[in-house]
């Protein structure tokens, strides 16, 4: 009764992201109503374990009493502070102080938003200032890879390279570029390492000369593609891309929204290919989705550009809640819980859910297994000699969903028959079986739904 309720105040009045809103009204909402680690209840007392901490961003998993007991001390003392007016509070510049240190190279200098889509709006107009105050105000060109995910902002979506965000919305902008994706497991020159890394090279290098040199402000880039996804690039493939970018004066991006804090096992994923970007955007794990808050790091470089250039001017980019106390206390207690432990267990529990996706390629309708640490993917096929994907008429993706749910199991499954997994950093030995227990379970049923065994 209570949920009935809840399910018809929310077809009436609630708009979801990402969905469509003639299907959602039809299905109904499902009410989540508790958590703790890495297990959700919904409002039905049915419990579920979490494989995809939330949206890939409760890193810290669920309940974390220090979280709680950091946010309400904050909250009773100070629940708000303006960065205008020169005006600051303890959290935010402790926060930016520990990110600066603990973030590769010189990415020294924090801007925080609320999220991970702001926090890539905020570089798009950090670089034109940027090259503005540098005199180059033609390089305003901006390339970024397919199948990426940049957000959903206004000028970060047609960075974006997901069609529903772009179909009907006047996106992609005319100065908004696109690269072919590494996508190992359906890339035209094949899957090796080598061969991929050279075939993208070759495609920044002649998209650079395409556009000219002079023109290309800055190129964006996720470590690990997440909501295309979780197409995972082989080793050195972002050395040899910020190689490129360095050769012709060309600001690099790298999008950790998802990658950050923890989730393919060091703190920042770029650190594994020993790339110092010249901005990273990051949100998800910074505050592990207990409260909103993404951050833009810079480097010395760019900063001092845009402070010189700006002078005794404002540099007119900011919100209201820029720099939030509550948040940037929310974040210190996420970090001190990645320092003691947590990133160990994730690197831990991820070899395991790797060893354990990898066990199900035996299964006839898996394609693909792929992944890093706690950020993995099996891809489905009904083929796997044709890699022929799973029949997209027949809403699979939406069947594989509720399986998995019935089954005690979130997952995300991408339309395209992709089901992607990032569970909690703290998930134990136990929670990582179930995950792939469930998932076995739900691929057994899948093969006997008669949709895809006709395409079988
Ligand atoms: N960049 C990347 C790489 C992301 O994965 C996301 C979110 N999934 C965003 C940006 C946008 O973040 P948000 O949804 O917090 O606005």
């Amino acid at each position: 009764m209570f949920s009935n309720s809840l399910i018809e105040l929310d077809r009436a009045h609630l708009v979801h992201p990402v969905s469509s809103y003639r299907s959602h009204e039809a299905s109904g909402v499902r009410v989540l109503k508790s958590a703790k680690g890495a297990t959700l209840t919904d409002a039905s007392g049915h419990q579920l374990l979490d494989g995809f901490a939330g949206l890939w961003c409760v890193n810290v998993g669920y309940g974390q009493d220090s979280i709680v007991e950091a946010a309400t001390r904050q909250l009773r003392e100070l629940p708000y502070a303006t960065g205008y007016f020169g005006l600051g509070s303890e959290p935010a510049i402790r926060l930016a102080a520990r990110l600066a240190e603990l973030a590769p190279g010189d990415l020294n200098h924090v801007y925080f938003t609320l999220g991970g889509s702001d926090a890539v709006d905020s570089t798009i107009r950090f670089i034109r200032y940027y090259y503005h105050a540098k005199g180059t105000p033609r390089k305003d060109q901006f390339i970024s890879v397919e199948y990426g995910y940049h957000g959903s902002s206004t000028a970060g979506s047609g960075l974006t390279a997901i069609p529903a965000f772009h179909a009907g919305f006047g996106v992609p902008y005319d100065w908004q570029h696109k690269i072919p994706s590494h996508y190992a497991y359906r890339n035209p020159v094949g899957s090796h390492p080598q061969g991929i890394i050279a075939a993208s090279v070759a495609a920044l290098r002649a998209k650079i000369a395409e556009l000219g040199a002079d023109r290309v402000a800055a190129f964006y880039v996720e470590p690990i593609q997440g909501s295309g996804g979780v197409l995972v690039p082989p080793p050195s493939w972002l050395k040899a891309m910020h190689a490129v970018c360095r050769e012709h004066d060309i600001l690099f991006v790298a999008d950790e929204v998802i990658t950050g804090f923890g989730r393919t096992g060091p703190l920042f994923a770029c650190e594994e290919d020993d790339v110092v970007p010249d901005f990273m955007t990051t949100a998800k794990g910074l505050t592990s989705g207990y409260v909103p808050m993404g951050a833009v790091l810079m480097s010395d470089r760019v900063y001092n550009t845009i402070a010189d250039g700006a002078g005794r001017a404002a540099v007119g980019h900011g919100y209201t809640y820029s720099a939030h106390p509550v948040s940037a206390a929310v974040g210190l207690a996420c970090l001190d819980l990645y320092e003691n432990g947590l990133l160990e267990n994730g690197r831990k529990a991820g070899h395991r859910l790797m060893e354990g996706l990898r066990s199900l390629a035996d299964h006839p309708l898996v394609g693909d297994v792929r992944g890093r640490g706690m950020l993995a993917a099996i891809e489905l096929v009904t083929d796997k000699e044709r890699k022929a994907p799973l029949p997209a008429e027949a809403d699979a993706a939406r069947r594989i969903f509720d399986r998995a749910w019935d089954n005690g199991l979130v997952i995300r499954a991408f339309a395209q028959g992709v089901l992607g997994y990032a569970p909690p950093l703290c998930c134990t030995d136990a929670e990582i079986d179930g995950i792939i227990a469930r998932t076995r379970r739900t691929l057994d049923q899948t093969l006997e739904d008669p949709d895809v065994r006709a395409a079988m």
